[in-house]
């Protein structure tokens, strides 16, 4: 296994071009020091893309772009998710209490592994876009067609994410995020994150509910059966419980972590736990 540190961009895809699929990219390394020997045995040049300049964020023509190797910790530190339609990227964040994780882990790590992890439901509950690189130039793919299974993603030979892109949510709209761990250094059980937008007299005019760690599929899910429940309604207790119900249509996965049943019910809880605190921010924002 060789080990490349290229200083910029191109220099990275054409590395990333001569070695075609025995080569990856690795930013935090966090996932892929405790999996090196059983998922990454067969890859012959490890890039690190911490040097090309992809560590920043910030508000771009009503968008929040995030470069793919901004950590975690610098996601939580930025004025521009401390307040405001953002806040649910700091929120999300910390909810992850290891701080040696937290100051390695990338934004584009978490997206491309897409399981046991958080950031991805959050994205997906915020219609994110990934934005692509490779020496052909970039691309950009919507969160939900960026995932095809567990570590299974829209990459090609050559390329890597460069980047991910926020659109700023409507006025009136706010995020929840909430999760289940066995303890407070484990990977996530159950995530669900929500984005509410309340319209005419209080009503919702707009739901996201999403669900992560838990699926069968291994990648987030949208749950279509709660935002029908949430949608056009004034969200009283009896709605809320209702749709946070209705989450038990996503087909949760059955591990040494968890049973299907007892994630079932902690989607249901994390969904509920989700839509209130999204309700409260929604009703903060003007
Ligand atoms: C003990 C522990 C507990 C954790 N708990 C949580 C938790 O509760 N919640 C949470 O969200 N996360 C948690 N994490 C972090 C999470 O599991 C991953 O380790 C982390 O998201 C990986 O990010 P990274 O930047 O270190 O990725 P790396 O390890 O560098 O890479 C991971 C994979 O992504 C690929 N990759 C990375 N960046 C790119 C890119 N830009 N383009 C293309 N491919 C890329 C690599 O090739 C590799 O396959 C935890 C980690 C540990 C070790």
């Amino acid at each position: 296994m060789e080990y490349f540190n290229p200083g910029d961009l191109n220099e990275a895809y054409e590395i990333l071009m001569k070695y075609g699929d025995a080569a990856i990219p690795v930013a935090g390394s966090t996932f892929f020091m405790g999996h090196r020997e059983e998922l990454f045995d067969e890859v012959d040049a490890v890039v690190n893309i911490k040097r090309l300049g992809l560590s920043y964020i910030r508000l771009e023509k009503g968008r929040l772009c995030i470069g793919a190797t901004t950590t975690l910790a610098e996601l939580h530190r930025t004025g521009l998710t401390a307040k405001g339609p953002f806040r649910i990227f700091a929120e999300t964040v910390r909810e992850l209490k290891i701080m040696e994780v937290r100051n390695a882990a990338t934004i584009g790590g978490e997206v491309c592994i897409a399981g046991e992890v958080d950031m991805p439901t959050t994205l997906l509950a915020y219609d994110a876009d990934i934005v692509i690189g490779s020496r052909n130039g970039t691309r950009t793919v919507s969160m939900s067609e960026f995932h095809k299974g567990y570590l299974k993603n829209a990459l090609q030979t050559g390329e890597m994410v460069i980047e991910v892109q926020v659109p700023e949510p409507g006025r009136r709209t706010g995020g929840g995020f909430a999760k289940f761990e066995r303890t407070a250094a484990d990977l996530p059980i159950v995530n669900a994150a929500v984005r509410l937008t309340l319209g005419r007299g209080d009503r919702c005019s707009d739901a996201r509910v999403a669900v992560g760690a838990a699926t069968v599929s291994g990648i987030p899910q949208r749950a279509d059966a709660a935002e029908k429940v949430l949608l056009d309604g004034t969200l009283d207790d009896e709605r809320i419980r209702k749709a946070a119900a209705a989450s038990n249509s996503i087909e949760c996965v059955n591990d040494f972590r968890a049973s299907a049943e007892l994630r079932t019910l902690w989607v249901e809880c994390a969904v509920e736990d989700a839509i209130r605190k999204a309700l409260t921010h929604a009703g903060e924002e003007k």
